[in-house]
């Protein structure tokens, strides 16, 4: 797995790092438990996408980040159905949308809201009773369901590895997911266009670019270890 480097300033980190992303691929500063001085900082040197867990935490720095108002805010964690407006109204993509009740509930939401966020399918590759999402057979069997969630926009896969995977079995878990958002873009659904892939983190993200990742979410690669 790739060690963190973690010399030099978030700008220089961020520099080294832009130099190697294939221009396909959007970096998301994963922000949970970072300052908001140092969302500052990564802003100031061109970070418009911003990932956060939490809809407390999400709802603070946003008041106090009013000032910037160019900010694509993504919720990476699982989001409780009693929060899903909450969410509508704070991020412009949710990458956990982790079950069909969930995507009914955000699409119902978003009718009524007026607004079409952008989602991405949580998906669970290998099981993992530590994780959320769908499994394989639950996405594919949900796909009529979601295809009628007509205020979402479903535009890609999201998935995480398990842990203690090998970096040959972490790029087949990346490959698999791959090939499953392929396997469902042959189906040609009217409403579900799978074009993007969320996966990588900060200890595998080269990995998840080998496989076709879109959009990497790093954290302590950018921000060092959360305290
Ligand atoms: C925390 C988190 C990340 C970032 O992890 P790092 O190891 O700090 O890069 C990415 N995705 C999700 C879903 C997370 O919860």
């Amino acid at each position: 797995m790739t060690s963190l480097n973690l010399t030099g300033t978030i700008a220089e980190r961020l520099e080294t790092l832009r130099a190697t992303l294939p221009p396909r691929v959007k970096l998301i500063a994963v922000t949970k438990q970072v300052s908001v001085a140092a969302m500052r900082e990564a802003y100031q040197a061109g970070v418009r996408d911003f990932g956060e867990s939490r809809i407390q935490e999400a709802t603070q720095k946003q008041a106090e980040l009013q000032d910037l108002p160019d900010i694509n805010w993504h919720l990476i964690g699982h989001l409780q159905s009693n929060k899903a407006k909450s969410a509508l109204l704070l991020f412009q993509w949710i990458h956990s949308v982790d079950s069909l009740k969930l995507a009914q509930r955000l699409d119902s939401l978003a009718g009524e809201l007026s607004c079409q966020p952008q989602v991405c399918l949580q998906v669970k590759i290998a099981s993992d009773p530590n994780k959320f999402g769908f499994s394989v057979t639950e996405l594919m069997e949900s796909l009529p369901a979601l295809n009628g969630c007509q205020h979402l926009q479903i535009r890609g896969l999201m998935s995480i590895p398990p842990l203690g995977l090998s970096e040959a079995e972490t790029l087949k878990f990346f490959e698999r997911t791959a090939e499953l958002a392929s396997k469902i873009e042959q189906q040609s659904w009217s409403h579900i266009h799978l074009q993007h892939l969320s996966m990588g983190m900060s200890e595998d993200y080269g990995l998840a670019i080998q496989a076709g990742s879109t959009f990497i979410r790093l954290g302590r690669a950018l921000f060092g270890e959360r305290t």
